[in-house]
């Protein structure tokens, strides 16, 4: 029996900031689409990898073939080293730069903290045997469908899938983002339909959020500080921020205060800067020489403990589209069905989703689906 049927089911990630983890069956096939962890007020916590089994989605997890992870980020990455070690048979599919950004996410990844240094050798030796790098517009056959790699924007090395099964085009971006940012510049999308968008839609129910307006805000805050003569100690969570981050604030400041780093991400500025992504500017500086001019600027993804006036700061944000980018993105795609992951509810209720604001248009002929953790849809 040809079993053409389409199913996606999210496992984290679904109307909800985390983990994002989505099970996508083609026909017989099981793909894994990212595998991250999430992390609320309180704890870290990895995908519902045991619903689908409990439903009978699946037998057992050696049935997923595939994994693709579209970023580096944690909420994207953060569990696949665990899911490696649960499953000896799954491929992995990721960019080269993305390869080399989650070696370094798994190490400072503090799921499992207790059980580090072994998890960590392990979580490196899985990636290096299980994971194919994959290049932007490769296109890889498989038996029933054929995976092609698209940059997706958003950080170095995301990409976004544009999945051919059964005469239907699938487009996962993953996080992306249509204009460029400080490190890319927008997303490709493909020449062809697309019949089928499943796409993050972090700001898809908050119809007044607007890109970065909390980072700017956060950076006038910081030059209170540093016009004061008072240095600013940054602390940022995610390696991988704390270089988005740098960029960023080389942007912002002109080269106006110099910038120390720490080792960690200053590891990761060369391996970058290696693969021809420029980061490092005139006025950043490694941490561990010493700071030698006041006010300045530090960037550690840990607490340390300097001489002089500091403020010190945890940093976070987000380099997700915003609402009417999303709403443009959509229409510019007009998918026979969208797919809306990734995607918390505005806590005020009386907000407009983007599906709202595109079927207004009397030529939208698109379905909105936002699914749960959990839910099983067939497409
Ligand atoms: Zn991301």
């Amino acid at each position: 029996m040809a079993n053409k049927d389409i199913l996606f089911s999210p496992l984290g990630g679904g109307q909800e900031v985390g983990a994002n983890c989505y099970l996508l069956k083609l026909g017989n096939d099981n793909l894994l689409l990212d595998c991250g962890i999430g992390n609320n007020r309180y704890m870290k916590y990895a995908p519902d990898l045991y619903t689908p089994l409990k439903q009978g989605l699946l037998q057992s997890l050696q049935q997923i073939s595939k994994i693709f992870i579209s970023h580096a980020h944690l909420d994207h990455v953060g569990f696949l080293g665990e899911i490696l070690k649960e499953n000896n048979t799954s491929a992995v599919y990721m960019t080269e730069v993305t390869k080399i950004l989650t070696g370094i996410q798994l190490k400072n990844c503090s799921l499992f903290k207790q059980k580090r240094n072994k998890q960590l050798n392990l979580y490196n030796s899985l990636l290096e045997t299980r994971c194919t790098p994959v290049s932007f517009y490769q296109e890889i056959p498989f038996k029933d469908y054929s995976v092609t790699f698209l940059p997706a924007g958003h950080i170095p090395g995301a990409m976004m899938l544009l999945i051919r099964y059964a005469g239907r085009n699938i487009l996962y971006t993953g996080d992306y983002s249509v204009n460029s940012t400080a490190f890319t510049t927008g997303c490709q999308l493909p020449n062809e339909k697309i019949d089928i968008l499943i796409t993050c839609g972090l700001h898809a129910r908050r119809s007044t959020h607007v890109k970065n307006s909390n980072l700017n805000r956060r950076f006038m805050h910081l030059s209170y500080y540093l016009d004061n003569g008072i240095s600013v100690a940054c602390n940022v969570h995610q390696l991988s921020k704390g270089i988005e981050l740098l960029k960023l604030l080389n942007k912002y400041y002109h080269n106006e205060f110099p910038i120390y780093v720490d080792e960690s991400a200053m590891q990761v500025i060369k391996l970058l800067e290696n693969k021809g992504i420029p980061i490092m500017e005139k006025n950043n500086y490694l941490l561990k020489n010493g700071i030698e001019k006041y006010p300045c600027i530090t960037l550690s993804n840990k607490q340390h403990y300097f001489g002089g006036r500091f403020h010190s700061e945890d940093i976070d944000f987000s380099l997700h589209d915003d609402f009417n980018e999303t709403v443009d993105f959509i229409k510019k795609i007009n998918p026979a069905q969208a797919v809306i992951i990734h995607s918390p509810p505005e806590k005020n209720y009386d907000d407009i989703s983007v599906e709202q604001v595109i079927m207004r248009d009397a030529d939208c002929r698109t379905q909105f689906i936002f699914p749960e953790n959990g839910e099983i849809i067939v497409l």
